[in-house]
């Protein structure tokens, strides 16, 4: 059995995730051990360990210290069963990294799969739906498989509550990405979005992001959703280019200020487009995955975050893949992987 200490690099859910992902498609039993040690609350939350259910169902696996608040797992998966299922994640925990965990598995299945995934769509330090729809999947694609997501229904943090369904047609083997340069940009926009909160929570992120950005005022936009979500507040900021989609999100949280909210993403867009790359930070970190997969590839990147040198060091663990990180520029980072 491959055992991985969840404590290393990062030391967060994303070493759980990918080992449980990796598990699954190369049918090997692992043990994970210290699980998020480096957070404040270690051990498997909630979302963690809606994961781990997750990737159980879907490789027909045995676990053992699957519970809250475990610091230690075992996970054996005895197959890959492609089709219907459906997890719900029972608080506003991320929808999104549930998806994260069983996707790479099923990209690659036998047969189509169905999922419906419920909890939190749009949760600070998660990929929000949007991120999911508009940057990742159409990257997925392009590497063979088709995915699809709806959201059935927003889920805001912290009353959770959303609904995502996703369809998944996989590819006997993923193709190559190489993502250097992004093109033209073909369009730009920000859209504040409150729920069940004043539609001035909006208009002043609009504001904030408008002195940021400097962008044409048809380029930002309000939508105040009424009816039965929870209160929440997401600025989705997107940069459609002529070979990559870009999201950057600001998560309003009850004590922080709208304009600081707003402000914090529009500087990651505007430092994104500033460093010239295809390639934002939390895109990059989840790229790796589908592109160790494929076996090689390469990106243009910001600055490596943690999450990227941490998921690189798993990824040469588990797959055996070799990758390199190499600075270009002042703001522009390359990555190739191969094997
Ligand atoms: P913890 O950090 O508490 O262990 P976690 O399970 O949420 O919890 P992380 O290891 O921090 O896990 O991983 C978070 C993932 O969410 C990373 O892949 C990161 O890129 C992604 N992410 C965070 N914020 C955003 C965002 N605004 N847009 C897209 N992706 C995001």
């Amino acid at each position: 059995m491959l055992t991985i200490d969840g404590s290393f690099g990062e030391g967060g859910g994303q070493i759980l995730r990918t080992t449980l992902g990796l598990s699954l498609i190369t049918q090997t039993p692992v043990r994970i051990t210290s699980i998020r040690k480096g957070r404040a609350r270690p051990g498997l939350l909630r979302q963690h360990l809606t994961a781990v259910q997750a990737a159980a169902q879907v490789g027909r696996a045995e676990v053992t210290g699957a519970a809250l608040g475990s610091q230690e797992l075992e996970f054996r998966p005895t197959a890959i069963a492609p089709g219907e299922h459906a997890f719900r994640v029972g608080s506003a925990g991320s929808t999104t990294l549930v998806l994260q965990t069983v996707l790479p598995a099923l990209l690659r299945a036998g047969a189509p799969s169905t999922l419906t995934l419920e909890g939190g769509t749009h949760n600070p330090m998660a990929p929000p739906f949007d991120f999911l729809d508009l940057a990742y999947l159409p990257l997925v694609r392009r590497m063979g498989p088709d995915v699809r997501a709806t959201l059935v229904s927003p889920g805001f943090y912290p009353a959770g509550g959303g609904r995502v369904r996703v369809t998944v047609t996989p590819a006997p083997a993923l193709a190559p990405l190489e993502l250097l340069s992004r093109g033209e940009i073909v369009s730009q926009r920000a859209v504040a979005t409150v729920s069940n909160l004043p539609g001035s929570v909006a208009t002043r992120e609009i504001d904030a992001a408008a002195a940021v950005l400097g962008w044409a005022p048809a380029c930002f936009a309000p939508r105040v959703l009424s009816g039965g979500h929870g209160p929440g507040n997401v600025l989705t900021i997107v940069v459609e280019s002529e070979r990559v989609t870009e999201v950057f999100t600001g998560f309003g949280v009850k004590g922080v200020r709208a304009e600081s909210v707003a402000r914090k993403a529009a500087e990651e867009a505007r430092d994104y487009l500033e460093a010239g790359v295809p390639v934002g930070e939390h895109l990059a970190d989840q790229l790796l995955l589908p592109i160790a997969l494929a076996g090689r590839g390469a990106i243009r990147t910001v600055r490596p975050s943690s999450h990227t040198t941490t998921h690189l060091r798993l990824l040469g663990e588990l797959l055996g893949i070799r990758a390199s990180v190499e600075q270009i520029s002042e703001r522009a980072w390359h990555v190739e992987i191969g094997r």
